[in-house]
């Protein structure tokens, strides 16, 4: 069954906003997202000849709605299980990956800018 995605505008925009009212940090890194943020100061579309414009650029750390098993791999865009709240940065990260997939990631790259900040030294309790 195919459904035509046009059809289905207005439950999506439905549960974007209910994502959004109903999370408050970021599904990928754990931080808190910033609601307010839509586009960031002084990034322009080259296209841009306003020159009162403050930015038009999309801010890399507004608020966007993931899907965590991406439609490409059957996921649905429509169930509030599969959607969650993440950073644009996290979720252009994430890509294709599933949430668990891009966690894992995640946490990996992590591990090592911690490993490289902090040289590991043996603890005296242990
Ligand atoms: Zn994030
Ligand atoms: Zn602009």
């Amino acid at each position: 069954m195919t459904i035509p995605l046009n059809s289905n505008g207005h439950r999506r925009r439905q549960l974007r906003a209910r994502v959004l009212a109903e999370q408050t940090h970021c599904a990928l890194c754990g931080q808190r997202v910033d609601k307010t943020l839509k586009t960031e100061p002084g990034k322009h579309y080259k296209k841009c000849t306003n020159t009162n414009c403050q930015g038009c650029l999309p801010h890399p750390m507004r608020p966007e709605v993931d899907e965590d098993i991406p439609r490409a791999k059957g996921g649905s865009p429509l169930q509030r299980d599969n959607c969650n709240l993440m950073h644009r940065t996290c979720n252009q990260r994430k890509g294709t990956m599933t949430l668990a997939e891009a966690r894992k990631q995640h946490a990996e790259t992590a591990t090592q800018a911690t490993a490289q900040r902090t040289p590991v030294k043996a603890s005296p309790i242990w």
